[in-house]
């Protein structure tokens, strides 16, 4: 089995059959290539659909049996047009099994686009820039006290509400999560040297992790 997770999200996209065929053709094109049992032969993920995996990482686990294949996906995943193929509740609940923040975001741009619910988040969201803006302030200098002299349980509970008015702010401009997330990657894999160059071309250049 081969399971597909999103990079920068955390989200898993889909699950289908690698042989070592497939697994070669993956690592050659760097798209995520797959074996079908019914057809008996390799198809590369989004052929018709243009939705495809490109690989970044491919993992496996620790009896080999199961790869874990770390993607940028470059559409919707599943053949339905939802992003990952795991939407429906198999135990009866409505839970979102979406990784914390994603799932939060689906909610914040459920209450942003409905026109009967009047919710905290709407009311930000009709304040606008303005709004958002002074709240996003209020909820960092309130996240630097906790830092500076509370518990860790307070420190934790401040960011959370820094990281909810964050991904209001995200919506508000409709910034996908998936961006910050893509940003905070490309990041990460920027030398010190790289940073340097970008800092003095004028701009602050990315913050190094
Ligand atoms: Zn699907």
């Amino acid at each position: 089995m081969t399971v597909a997770q999103d990079r920068f999200t955390g989200e898993v996209r889909m699950v289908a059959w690698m042989n070592q065929a497939a697994l070669a053709a993956t690592r050659e094109s760097g798209f995520a290539t797959f074996f079908s049992r019914s057809r008996g032969k390799l198809w590369q993920k989004g052929e018709t659909s243009g939705h495809r995996l490109r690989v970044h990482a491919i993992t496996a686990d620790c009896d080999g049996d199961t790869l874990l294949l770390s993607v940028e996906p470059e559409g919707p995943s599943c053949h339905t047009g939802r992003p990952s193929c795991f939407f429906e509740a198999a135990d009866g609940g409505a839970h979102d099994p979406s990784p914390v923040l994603l799932a939060l975001e689906g909610v914040i741009a459920a209450r942003a686009s409905s026109s009967a619910e009047k919710s905290y988040t709407r009311s930000l969201l009709d304040g606008g820039a303005p709004k958002i803006g002074a709240k996003l302030r209020e909820e960092a200098g309130e996240l630097a006290e906790a830092i500076a002299a509370e518990s860790a349980e307070r420190v934790a509970a401040e960011s959370a509400d820094v990281l909810f008015h964050l991904l209001v702010a995200l919506e508000s401009r409709k910034v996908p999560l998936r961006e910050v997330l893509r940003e905070l990657a490309l990041r990460a894999g920027t030398s010190g040297h790289a940073e340097k160059a970008a800092r003095g071309r004028g701009g602050a250049g990315p913050q190094q992790v």
